[in-house]
């Protein structure tokens, strides 16, 4: 077994492989960006080497770098995890060149199935099912779109190279193929440095599922069973779960088999996931991903097996811990992926400082999987994943319950979250009954947003704001006396001390709307406020699980988190966002943006589409952004005339720069 292990990634997958690490007796050494150097990982770590400054490219992908600390530290194996490096064959191979063992499959296989065409061609070889499709090696426009005529429409585009959804899109009209294939092979140029395409027949209303495979040097190979990712957001998985439902023991063997041809047809080694596209009976190959999958937890929750135990036991040389027949499912397994997205935005990354982060208790039946903690930053640099967090139940009904309490435990303020969407899927009666496809959440859109509150639940809302704005004067003014400072405006504000003679307005901004609330405060903690459906009696007590709230005779568990002026205040699983418009407070500069068009979030300028005098109408699509994952249309705000454009293809914006000088009618 290894004595030292690098592990070549950053984040909650880090951790992971770090805490595995350490069980085993097995030192490790963390690598980080400048812009990590105080994250989780790297305390996790035995040892933490900073690698360069916080784009990937010289960092995380840094192949020499890598290797030099791995050298210097003493390493004798690298782990990659998933995404930067796992699936670089020329970094698996720079790894073995420099004597180091990389916890991983053999360069050739990673080739084999990176390219998602000559992958399909070697299972077509193998005698694999495929989706009907084109994956052809001749690229002109007019292959593709005679290819997709005969494929029939819809056709779903995809990049040979791709991953991570990039590069995909689906087109329903004939008419829309020129646009989409232009749009495709631009995104996957930028993405992967490759152009090339392939065509799927699109499936209406299909399941993904996958088969976890594991290879040892060997000769075995086995199935670790499936795993259903079929809730997705624009083809990116946001929920997946062990055992798929409805996959009967036949079916499941019949598909372990063909993954396990699959592996076998690559001389795979290592953890691999075979992903299947399903409608009814039916499945078809869609791609091998070499490497250790994100929603792995939810097999190691289902078959009591360390997935990256078995990989450093692999990579050392031994043999599989457990042969076929004795791998067993138990329970039901379901993972959340909790990202930092904007959900008013299209679910953009939503950059920003962690202010409040509370996560569920962790016990037999709930995990949690992070890299961040409270105060960190998500930035523009990396995947805004949160944390993923994983229940078990005995049987599904069992694990969506608890999804759903663990989900509603859930706290972070400072970012936006998809945690509300995440909620709503787990209380959805569809997802109860298992009808799983990738179409679910469009499907269901008008049904997934958040329940409107309760009358006793806006109630609490207001009181929980009320009295942390009050609460928060009496902790000043007690600071402003014991300073000695009697002229502090403070000490005048503490109107709880009058004991019911006095009242103060409270103004809130919630939304758009401005609201001014009367309080009464009574003895300590307690007050009665006027509010537009009439007046309430609440009283509050503080404890290490936030505020119990009693609002005429009904307790709630709330918490109020402050940040400046921000008042966020959890409610049932729920953030409730208000200002406080504090009239002591220095009045801000008034923001008229009309008509000024800047970057929502830090990103790349990607295309230009218009020049400067030139006019356009409200909607004109201007340029193109790229960010994380995606590219972003930037449109005209009205009508109007294109007075300059400060940046070029290629410049980083900040979140708030103008990025076209626009002059509106
Ligand atoms: P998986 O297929 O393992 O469930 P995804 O499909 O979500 O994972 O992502 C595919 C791959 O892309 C993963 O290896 C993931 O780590 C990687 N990835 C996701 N987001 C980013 C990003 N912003 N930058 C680089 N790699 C990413
Ligand atoms: P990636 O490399 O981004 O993971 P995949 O080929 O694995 O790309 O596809 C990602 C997702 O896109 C699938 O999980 C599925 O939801 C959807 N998808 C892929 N192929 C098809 C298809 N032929 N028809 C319908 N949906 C598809
Ligand atoms: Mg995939």
């Amino acid at each position: 077994m290894f004595q030292k292990v690098l592990i070549a990634n950053r984040g909650e997958i880090a951790c992971r492989v770090i805490a595995t690490c350490r069980r085993l007796g097995i030192a490790t050494v963390a690598v980080c960006s400048e812009a990590d150097a105080h994250a989780r990982h790297v305390d996790l770590a035995d040892e933490a080497w900073t690698i360069g400054p916080p784009p990937a490219r010289e960092s995380y992908l840094a192949i020499d770098k890598l290797l030099r600390v791995a050298r210097d530290a003493g390493a004798d194996a690298v782990h990659p995890a998933y995404g930067f490096l796992a699936e670089n064959a020329g970094f698996a191979e720079a790894c073995e060149a420099a004597g180091i063992t990389f916890i991983g499959p053999p360069a050739a296989a990673i080739r084999a199935m990176g390219s998602k065409a000559a992958a399909k061609t070697l299972m077509e070889r193998a005698g694999v099912a495929l989706v009907p499709g084109y994956h052809g090696a001749a690229q002109d426009f007019a292959t593709l779109a005679e290819a997709a005529g005969r494929i029939g429409f819809p056709v779903l585009l995809k990049a040979w190279a791709g991953g991570g959804g990039k590069g995909m899109r689906a087109v329903e009209h004939p008419a829309d193929l020129a646009a989409a294939v232009e749009g495709a092979r631009r995104e996957s140029l930028a993405a992967f440095g490759d152009d090339r395409l392939l065509l799927e027949k699109y499936l209406a209303r299909p399941r993904h599922i996958e088969i976890q495979v594991f290879a040892d040097t060997h000769g075995n190979v086995v199935s670790l069973f499936e795993r259903d990712c079929s809730i997705q957001r624009r083809h990116q998985k946001i929920l997946e779960e062990a055992p798929a439902p409805g996959i009967d023991a036949e079916r499941r063997r019949a598909m372990g088999e063909v993954a396990i041809t699959a592996a076998r047809a690559v001389g795979y080694v290592g953890a691999g996931t075979v992903e299947f596209i399903a409608e009814g009976d039916a499945f078809y190959f869609m791609e091998m991903n070499t490497r250790l999958q994100v929603e792995h937890p939810v097999t190691e929750m289902v078959t009591g097996q360390d997935l990256v135990e078995w990989q450093l036991r692999v990579a050392a040389g031994e043999q599989l811990p457990l042969r076929q027949a004795d791998l067993t499912l138990a329970g039901h397994a379901i993972e959340a992926r909790i990202y930092a997205e904007d959900p008013t935005r299209d679910f953009l990354p939503s950059i920003g400082r962690i202010v409040h982060l509370r996560q569920p208790e962790q016990d037999q039946h709930v995990r949690v999987d992070t890299g961040v903690r409270q105060g960190d930053r998500i930035t523009p640099h990396y995947d805004p994943m949160i944390a993923k967090l994983i229940v078990h139940g005995a049987d599904r009904a069992t694990a969506v319950r608890r999804l759903g309490a663990a989900l509603a435990a859930y706290e972070v303020v400072g970012v936006q979250t998809n945690l509300d969407l995440l909620r709503a899927i787990a209380a959805h009666p569809a997802y109860a009954r298992a009808e799983l496809d990738t179409g679910f959440i469009a499907r269901h859109a008008a049904t997934l947003g958040s329940p409107p509150l309760s009358r006793a639940e806006a109630q609490a809302v207001w009181a929980a704001a009320a009295h942390a704005v009050l609460a928060g004067q009496a902790a000043e003014a007690g600071r402003a006396q014991a300073s000695g400072d009697p002229w502090s405006p403070w000490s005048l504000a503490d109107a709880w001390r009058l004991n019911g003679e006095g009242y103060q307005d409270l103004r809130f901004r919630r939304d758009a709307a401005e609201v001014t609330l009367r309080a009464h405060p009574r003895a300590a903690g307690a007050l009665r406020l006027d509010l537009p459906s009439g007046p309430i009696e609440a009283e509050a007590s503080e404890n290490d699980d936030g505020l119990a709230l009693r609002v005429d005779g009904v307790t709630h568990r709330v918490r109020v988190v402050r940040d400046g002026a921000a008042l966020t205040v959890i409610l049932a699983g729920r953030n409730h966002v208000l200002h406080h418009l504090d009239p002591l407070a220095p009045p801000r500069a008034a923001g008229g943006d009309g008509g000024r068009v800047t970057a929502p979030i830090p990103a790349r300028v990607a295309r230009l589409l218009v020049r400067p005098g030139e006019r356009v109408t409200r909607g004109t699509p201007l340029l193109v952004l790229e960010a994380m994952k995606m590219e972003l249309t930037i449109t005209a705000p009205s009508d109007g005339t294109i007075a300059a454009l400060p940046h070029a293809v290629g410049d980083m914006v900040e979140e708030a720069t103008e990025l076209v000088s626009f002059r509106p009618d």
